[in-house]
């Protein structure tokens, strides 16, 4: 395969990222982890090497990537044992702002983030009662003048505790009075300083993501912090559901890589019955699938992150890069464990926790059986069946 235009830039970028997190090492995850804290210090090393304005276009002051750069900055963040999962979404939500959101707005917001003086790090879309069904959500967004009233709750709104503003999901016109259940819905910015009414509640998860719930009891928001038009709303969204799968899966590729690493490190090291565990082929070809595997789906991010880049069609390719790619991490993360033995579950090795933090993406941004749904329905021409 020829290399990329940009192959120097993106190797330039990997190792900047890999240096950075050279100064944050296991023991500083490891520690953050068993106390449930933020890593606030990591996230303002990124903000001020800039990696925060990674898509924030250079007219207003970021550094004017695209989705391919981002997904490598994230793949090494993880692929060095970090964990992105606490500033991942200003990658991912920026999309819905760069490409739908007014000047007005982009002038307000895109300098004073790119600065790193504003997080927009919260994404508001699931409810408890909605699960997968997105649009059947019941928060409501009533307009009054020049104003949204909004009343309702959101569950695992991650970051929401660390962030100045949330890209918020809710419905202006009740399901009953639209034509198609994905119409109605809208794109509101929520300034999370300034909200009365707004109750944000820390969860306490399997491993350390800064996830919460969040009640609108008559929460405000100016008119003017409607992105793009009412009711369409679904169709930003998947524009920017499109740029998370890519990312979170370009993370995937990260953790597994660096399970393999660690995996092979250890077996080569680790002698059992007089030689190294790693010269058994029990021991080797878990290890070799869950590579080839990884391998394989950092080809499908690097090609729906192009696609999305060049503004193509890139659901088909985005969905399935987050299935492979999180498959891959997870299998890597099994054969992680199994290869460390008894160590695997040592909180001191560090494998059990990133396997804690990869089991995840089974489940979130996008359950891995609603990805199969989708494949089967819009590629294969399967009849519907959720
Ligand atoms: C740590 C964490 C952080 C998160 N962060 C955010 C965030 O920042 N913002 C946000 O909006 N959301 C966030 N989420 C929510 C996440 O996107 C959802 O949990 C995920 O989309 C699954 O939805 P659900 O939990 O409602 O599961 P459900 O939809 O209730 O599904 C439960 C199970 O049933 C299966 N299922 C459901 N319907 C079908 C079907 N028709 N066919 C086959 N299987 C089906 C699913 O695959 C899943 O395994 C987060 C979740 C977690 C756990």
């Amino acid at each position: 395969m020829p290399a990329p235009a940009n192959a120097g830039l993106h190797r330039e970028l990997k190792s900047a990222v890999a240096a950075l997190c050279s100064g944050f090492p296991d023991k500083y995850w490891r520690e953050l982890d068993a106390n449930r804290e933020y890593p606030e210090a990591f996230v303002q090393a990124l903000t001020r090497a800039g990696y925060m304005g990674t898509l924030i276009p250079e007219t207003y002051g970021g550094a004017g990537l695209g989705v391919t750069e981002a997904a490598i900055i994230l793949e090494q963040i993880h692929r060095s044992g970090a964990n992105a999962a606490a500033c991942h979404a200003q990658m991912y939500i920026m999309g819905t702002l760069l490409r739908h959101g007014s000047e007005a707005q982009k002038r307000h917001y895109l300098p004073a983030l790119a600065r790193g003086e504003m997080r927009l790090q919260a994404f508001g879309v699931s409810e408890p009662t909605t699960g997968s069904d997105t649009t059947q959500m019941k928060t409501f967004a009533r307009r009054e003048g020049d104003k949204y009233v909004v009343k309702g709750q959101k569950i695992w709104i991650s970051r929401a505790q660390h962030s100045d503003l949330m890209l918020l999901v809710a419905r202006t016109t009740p399901i009953e009075q639209v034509k198609k259940r994905s119409e109605g819905l809208s794109v509101l910015l929520v300034d999370l300083r300034h909200a009365p009414g707004l109750t944000i509640r820390p969860i306490r998860t399997m491993m350390n993501h800064a996830t919460t719930e969040v009640f609108f009891d008559d929460v405000e928001v100016p008119a003017e912090n409607l992105i793009g038009e009412e009711g369409q709303g679904f169709r930003y969204l998947l524009d920017g559901l499109n740029a998370e799968r890519i990312l979170i899966a370009a993370e995937c590729v990260g953790d597994g890589r660096w399970f393999i690493d660690r995996a092979c490190r250890y077996a080569r090291e680790r002698v059992v019955f007089g030689r190294p565990i790693g010269q058994n082929q029990g021991i080797q070809f878990p290890l070799a699938r869950a590579y080839a595997d990884v391998e394989a789906a950092s080809l499908m991010v690097a090609h729906a992150a192009s696609l999305f880049d060049e503004h193509q069609p890139c659901g088909p390719q985005a969905n399935m890069a987050k299935l492979l790619a999180a498959d891959a991490s997870w299998e890597s993360a099994n054969a992680a464990v199994q290869t460390h033995g008894g160590f695997g579950f040592a909180e001191d090795f560090d494998i059990e926790r990133k396997f804690r933090e990869t089991r995840l993406y089974q489940v979130a941004p996008v359950s891995t059986n609603l990805i199969l749904a989708y494949i089967a329905e819009h590629v294969l021409g399967l009849p519907r069946s959720y």
